[in-house]
C-alpha cells in the first residue's frame, strides 16, 4: 500500500490517503501539546510508543467485539485504517475523579465513580471543547439519537474491557477520551487510545503514567511512556475476572512482515 497526499494533520497525528480506496494510513508524530496547545514540544519516540500501545488496544477491542477503524500497523508509527467520517464529539469515560471533573464539580480526586460517568465535549478547539448534552447534539445535528445510544454503550464495553485488561497489569484506567466515526451507517470507534489520551495511575502508588507527567512536570514523559508502553503490550491478560470472556490480548503483528508490533529497542 502506497502513502499518498495528507488528509489531515492534528496536534499529534497526520492522516494519509492511500492508494486503496476506503482505507488511509495514520502516523503518530513526536510532537505533544497540552492545554489547548499552551505547552508544545517535540520528544523523540513518543509517536512509536503511542502507536504501538493504541495498536495493541485497537486490536484488542477489534477481538472482543468492538467495531474499530484499525487494521493493522504498518511500522512502529504507521497504522492502516478504514476511512470513516469523524463525528466531531469527544466522548470521555471516567472511572475515578480527576482533571476537570475536579476541578469543575465538587469531587475530590480519587474518588471512585460507580457507575462510570460519561461526559461528551463538542471537538472544537476555536471554542475550546465545551461539554454537550444530548439535546445539544441533537441540535446541533451531530448524531442521532440511535447513534448516541450506540456510541454510549460502545464507550461502556471499550470501558469494561480496557479496565480490566489494565488491572490485570497493576494499572487503574482512571479515565479516556475516545472518538467515533461513521462508515456507511456503521459507528466505529476512530482516533487513538494512548498515553496521551488516557489517564493511567499505578494501582500501589497511584503515580501517573501518562501525559499528566508532561502536563505538570511530574517527570521524564519518555520513560513514563516506554515503561507503560511495555506494560500494557508485553503481558498477556487473563479473561477469568471477567464476565463475557474476551479473547486473550497478543501480539500485534505488522502487516507487511508478520513480524511482532514491537519496535526494536534501539530505535527509542
Ligand atoms: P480532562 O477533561 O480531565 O482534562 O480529560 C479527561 C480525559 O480525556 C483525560 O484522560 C485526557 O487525557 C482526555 N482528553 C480530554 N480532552 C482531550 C483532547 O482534546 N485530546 C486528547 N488526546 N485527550 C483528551
Amino acid at each position: 500500500m502506497k502513502q499518498k497526499k495528507l488528509l489531515y494533520a492534528g496536534k499529534a497525528k497526520s492522516v494519509y490517503h492511500t492508494d486503496v480506496e476506503g482505507k488511509l494510513i495514520v502516523e503518530f508524530r513526536d510532537d505533544i501539546t497540552a492545554f489547548d496547545g499552551g505547552k508544545k514540544d517535540v520528544l523523540k519516540n513518543k509517536g512509536s510508543y503511542n502507536a504501538e500501545v493504541s495498536a495493541f488496544f485497537f486490536d484488542y477491542l477489534e477481538k472482543n467485539g468492538v467495531k474499530t477503524h484499525f487494521i493493522s500497523m504498518m511500522d512502529p508509527r504507521h497504522v492502516v485504517v478504514r476511512e470513516l467520517g469523524m463525528i466531531p464529539l469527544e466522548v470521555i469515560v471516567r472511572n475515578i475523579a480527576a482533571g476537570s471533573i475536579v476541578r469543575n464539580y465538587p469531587f475530590k480526586e480519587g474518588t471512585k465513580l460507580s457507575p462510570p460517568v460519561i461526559v461528551i465535549d463538542f471537538k472544537d478547539d476555536t471554542r475550546h471543547d465545551p461539554m454537550l448534552n444530548d439535546d445539544l447534539i441533537i441540535a446541533l445535528k451531530l448524531a442521532t439519537p440511535a447513534e448516541l445510544r450506540a456510541i454510549r454503550k460502545s464507550a461502556l464495553e471499550i470501558n469494561r474491557l480496557l479496565y480490566t485488561l489494565l488491572a490485570k497489569q497493576g494499572i487503574l484506567l482512571v479515565d479516556f477520551k475516545i472518538e467515533f466515526g461513521r462508515q456507511g451507517k456503521t459507528i466505529r470507534l476512530g482516533d487513538e487510545i494512548s498515553m496521551d489520551s488516557m489517564r493511567l495511575w499505578d494501582k500501589v502508588t497511584r503515580e501517573s503514567l501518562d501525559k499528566d507527567v508532561y502536563r505538570f512536570n511530574k517527570g521524564d514523559v519518555m520513560a513514563t511512556y516506554n515503561r507503560v508502553a511495555r506494560r500494557i503490550t508485553t503481558r498477556t491478560a487473563r479473561p477469568a475476572a471477567m464476565k463475557k470472556k474476551p479473547v486473550a490480548a497478543q501480539k500485534i503483528r505488522y502487516e507487511s512482515s508478520g513480524r511482532a508490533a514491537k519496535p526494536k529497542a534501539k530505535k527509542r
